[in-house]
């Protein structure tokens, strides 16, 4: 095995295969406030991710469109670092399924249940097209703890650089000391 593949999976994150857990209380107030707090861009737990990554000196893109296949529409990972091809989703708990933290409103269950499920298929969907084009995608729940999802993300970014020129790899990574 190559150096590049142990570091790979040492540091690799395990999706999620379970099912989505059961309904909660439909008038919860926690859930109510997932949904309302929910936005595309710019969660709070975003938002802590990008600035300690920025803290370590680690520049990336947000908002950078990849189209693993020709002519597909493109997907915005929340975090990129193009150059070591690594993608990086911050998933919430409730639009992504969550094992731990995953509900589903009882009202309009039906709704919920396939938008739920489309979404977990997407994020499953864009998994296999982003790696069968030679990136390295890493999730990210809104509930992990930051400091381990930054160290999981540079581990996973130093990775991803092997291939790359020292020179290169410097360049990008620009440190602050
Ligand atoms: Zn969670």
């Amino acid at each position: 095995m190559t150096a590049r593949a142990s570091a790979i999976i040492w540091c690799a994150y395990p999706l999620s295969t379970q099912s989505l857990p059961q309904p909660p209380n439909p008038s919860s107030p926690a859930v109510r406030a997932t949904m309302q707090g929910n936005r595309r861009r710019d969660t709070r737990p975003e938002r802590s991710i990008r600035s300690a990554l920025h803290a370590r000196g680690m520049r990336y893109r947000v908002d950078f469109p990849i189209r693993p296949v020709a002519g597909a529409r493109p997907i915005r990972p929340d975090i990129v670092f193009p150059r070591a091809r690594l993608a990086v989703f911050i998933d919430g708990c409730f639009w992504h399924g969550c094992p731990k933290h995953g509900t589903q409103p009882n009202r309009n269950a039906h709704y919920w249940t396939a938008k739920l499920k489309r979404n977990v298929e997407r994020d499953r969907r864009h998994d296999v097209l982003l790696r069968g084009a030679g990136w390295t995608v890493l999730r990210i729940w809104e509930h992990d703890d930051v400091l381990k999802a930054v160290d999981r993300i540079e581990c996973a970014y130093d990775s991803a650089s092997m291939g790359l020129t020292p020179i290169a790899n410097a360049a990008s990574r620009a440190r602050i000391s």
